[in-house]
């Protein structure tokens, strides 16, 4: 369903124009516009999710697949080194578009380009409870 003041239910479904590489009755692939990199892409579901605690298993599944596709090609026409791909979750987390997206950033040596964070610290026990809590919810 769409949102009607959402940006990329506009520009997925088309009713605003963009560089598009790929689309399907799911999904559109398009370059973004203020890219991290030469030749970032984004996936973008036609349907109108907020996050990854929004979207099914199913269409994420479904994107992720279509992702192994996307990247190879830009591998072959970019011939970039390495990607990343990046997906923000809530305004913490550097999202600004709230309607699901995958990045795909190609990397070139040394292109200076800053995605990441610094390893932090953490002790055996608390990883063991944390793995518990959270296996329960799964
Ligand atoms: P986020 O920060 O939410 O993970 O990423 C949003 C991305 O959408 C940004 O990389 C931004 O450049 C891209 N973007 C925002 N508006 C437009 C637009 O109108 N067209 C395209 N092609 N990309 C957009
Ligand atoms: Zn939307």
């Amino acid at each position: 369903m769409e949102d009607k003041d959402c940006i990329f239910c506009k520009l997925a479904g088309g009713e605003i124009p963009s560089a598009t590489i790929y689309e399907n009755s799911d999904f559109r692939v398009f370059m973004d516009v203020a890219p991290a990199n030469r030749g970032h892409v984004l996936i973008v579901p036609k349907e109108h999710f907020k996050d990854i605690f929004d979207i099914d298993a199913m269409t994420a599944g479904k994107l992720f697949s279509l992702a192994t596709e996307v990247a190879r090609a830009m591998k072959s026409v970019l011939n970039c080194d390495g990607m990343n791909l990046v997906q923000n979750n809530g305004t913490v987390a550097g999202q600004t578009v709230f309607h699901f997206h995958l990045h795909l950033i190609p990397r070139y040596a040394n292109d200076g380009v800053k995605i990441g964070w610094q390893p932090g610290e953490s002790s055996p026990t608390e990883l063991q409870e944390l793995a518990k809590e959270i296996r329960k919810k799964i």
